[in-house]
């Protein structure tokens, strides 16, 4: 069955779940496993308290619950223009290089100079959430840095690829610059530590992570860095909204 026509709930397994779980990555947030445990039950309760109004949310993926989900990311569209490599040369989402290759001998995801096909789901859908958190505060959010791929990099003398599909920075819109900024920023990633789960830094695997403010003091920079390669499989990014709202194949 495909993902949407049937109820998800405790104890159900498979691709179907891993959707569900990605979907839901800025509502608590767990890793995709597949594995519909109490860490899955939680992130659809909140989203049912959260977005759908229930005061006593179910924890069950029913189809109502599926249809929200779905609603709500046509609620949050996200603007591919500005997720797309500014480099010139590439398609928008790098050119697939390198991968295999890390810089030095440490084979670690930050120093994975792969270049993933597209930015990450669950990354994304998080976003969407961040909108929608944001706006709590009155806060309009925006992506100032999407996808920089090895000749973007080589343009701007960086060395990080951290944007090579795995991170977004996030700018609050028309927030005024210096200290008000610097406060919101850090505001903003308190806000995604309590309603998404995400950790400052890369310390814990498998949770999204925030730079600190010394790194990113007037922008909020997000990623999927400290997931397992198994989460950070070529299927889980995409290119464009349509990609992003629709189940891959075979879900
Ligand atoms: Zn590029």
């Amino acid at each position: 069955m495909a993902y949407g026509s049937r109820d998800l709930g405790r104890d159900d397994t498979g691709p179907e779940v891993v959707e569900l779980q990605m979907r839901l990555a800025g509502f608590r947030g767990t890793k995709p496993d597949g594995d519909y445990g109490p860490g899955t039950e939680l992130q659809v309760m909140t989203f049912q308290r959260d977005v759908m109004g229930q005061a006593s949310p179910s924890g069950r993926a029913d189809l109502a619950t599926l249809a929200a989900i779905q609603a709500f990311g046509a609620a949050h569209p996200v603007n591919f223009n500005l997720l797309t490599c500014k480099c010139g040369v590439c398609d928008g989402f790098g050119q697939g290089k390198f991968k295999g290759l890390y810089q030095g001998q440490v084979k670690v995801e930050a120093y994975y100079r792969y270049e993933y096909p597209g930015v990450h789901r669950m990354i994304l859908w998080a976003f969407r959430a961040a909108m929608f958190h944001a706006q709590a505060k009155g806060w309009t959010l925006t992506v100032n840095s999407g996808y920089r791929c090895s000749v973007d990099n080589q343009q701007h003398a960086r060395s990080s690829t951290n944007h090579h599909g795995k991170a977004i920075d996030i700018d609050i819109v028309g927030s005024p610059t210096g200290k008000v900024d610097m406060e919101r920023c850090d505001a903003l990633r308190g806000i995604l530590v309590e309603k998404a789960n995400a950790q400052i830094a890369w310390g814990a695997p498998n949770l999204k992570s925030l730079e600190p403010s010394n790194i990113a003091p007037t922008w909020v920079h997000y990623d999927v860095r400290s997931y397992d390669k198994a989460y950070l499989d070529d299927r889980y990014f995409v290119k464009s909204q349509a990609a992003l709202d629709a189940p891959p194949a075979g879900v």
